[in-house]
């Protein structure tokens, strides 16, 4: 069947059907508007996402299900960088009236197991045709104890940098696809499943020992820029620090190239935060405890300094921040 026979309150109702009730929500999907409790003394975090059929994605190399994953994961990895605890979700869609109905049940199955397995309900959202790509936008609400939530301001010159995850892996999944290659599963996963760090960050935030926080979208080169920015310092990444895969290791034998993506590879969806030097054995065990390894990485500097890499023979060169920019290509 297609969308064109479902329509758009079928899908609707189909979506709402699946939703259960959960705590903090006294309206859901069905009204004009979400009604939903905060905690008291807890703050709203809430975050935004578009995902452009084409741009972001293509069906070629992903599942709806794993895409319906990714879209509420990526959004959930924001409200991590803040060290929030995500609790509601907005899904809006556009798409073509010829999808199959299978396709969206697809993507819906993916977008209720992301939010099933981290505790965030889906609360609303918008539906529409689409004359072309699919369009997804997700919302995401989350809540933090006030005054806890860590934003990308507050690094300062001394603070030790440190990456949770491996970095690359993402990259060079989209590469290999880009090339006419096929990424083995595990690596292709790191594409299409990512992992938004939710306990760690909250762990990083309630026990203060990240001073700044963002989750990597862009590559470490272009948003660590943003916390140097944010935060009025300098910074200097140690190269051969930087935490590889297996997988990304044996590929890096054969083309040493391939290390511009670890730093300037886009969607690991890892944490990078800053943590006051004296307190990194602290940050270290909090991350084996919640089993998401964290690497230092480098060092804040003065602003002065500017943003560089040292690389394994000692040798320091600026970093030139070549992030995705949408507009500039
Ligand atoms: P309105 O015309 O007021 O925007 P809609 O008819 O678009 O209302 O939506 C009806 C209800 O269904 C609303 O509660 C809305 O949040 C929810 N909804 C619409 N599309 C989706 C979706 N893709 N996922 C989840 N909820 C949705
Ligand atoms: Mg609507």
């Amino acid at each position: 069947m297609k969308l064109g026979a479902l329509g758009e309150f079928g899908l609707i109702d189909s979506i709402r059907a699946r939703v259960g009730v959960a705590p903090g929500v006294h309206r859901g999907i069905g009204d004009d508007a979400a009604e939903l409790e905060i905690p008291a003394g807890h703050r709203l975090l809430t975050s935004t996402d578009l995902l452009l059929e084409e741009v972001h994605f293509r069906f070629a190399w992903t599942s709806a299900y794993d895409l319906g994953r990714k879209a509420v994961a990526v959004n959930l990895s924001d409200i991590a960088a803040m060290g929030g605890e995500p609790r509601f979700v907005y899904v809006g869609l556009a798409c073509p009236a010829a999808t199959e109905v299978s396709q969206l049940e697809a993507f819906v199955n993916g977008v209720l197991a992301e939010t099933a397995e981290h505790g965030v309900t889906l609360v609303g959202g918008d539906t529409c045709r689409s004359p072309g790509p699919w369009v997804i936008s997700v919302t995401v609400e989350g809540t933090a104890p006030v005054g806890t939530a860590v934003g990308r301001d507050g690094a300062s010159p001394g603070d030790l940098v440190l990456v949770s995850g491996t970095l690359g892996d993402s990259a060079l999944a989209l590469s290999l696809w880009q090339q006419g290659e096929n990424p083995d599963s595990w690596l292709a996963a790191r594409h299409n499943r990512p992992s938004p760090r939710i306990a760690l960050g909250r762990e990083l935030a309630l026990t203060g020992l990240a001073t700044a926080m963002i989750d990597l979208s862009d590559g470490v080169a272009s948003d660590l820029e943003h916390i140097l920015q944010a935060s009025g310092v300098g910074a200097e990444i140690l190269g051969p620090a930087l935490p590889l895969s297996l997988a990304f290791r044996s590929h890096l034998e054969r083309q040493p190239g391939l290390i511009d993506l670890a730093l300037g590879g886009g969607e690991d969806y890892e944490l990078l935060c800053t943590v006051p030097a004296a307190r990194l054995d602290e940050a270290l065990s909090a991350g084996g405890r919640i089993g998401v390894p964290l690497t230092m990485i480098g060092t804040v500097k003065e602003r002065a300094a500017g943003f560089r890499l040292r690389d394994a023979a000692g040798e320091v060169r600026p970093l030139r921040v070549r992030g995705y920019d949408h507009f500039c290509r």
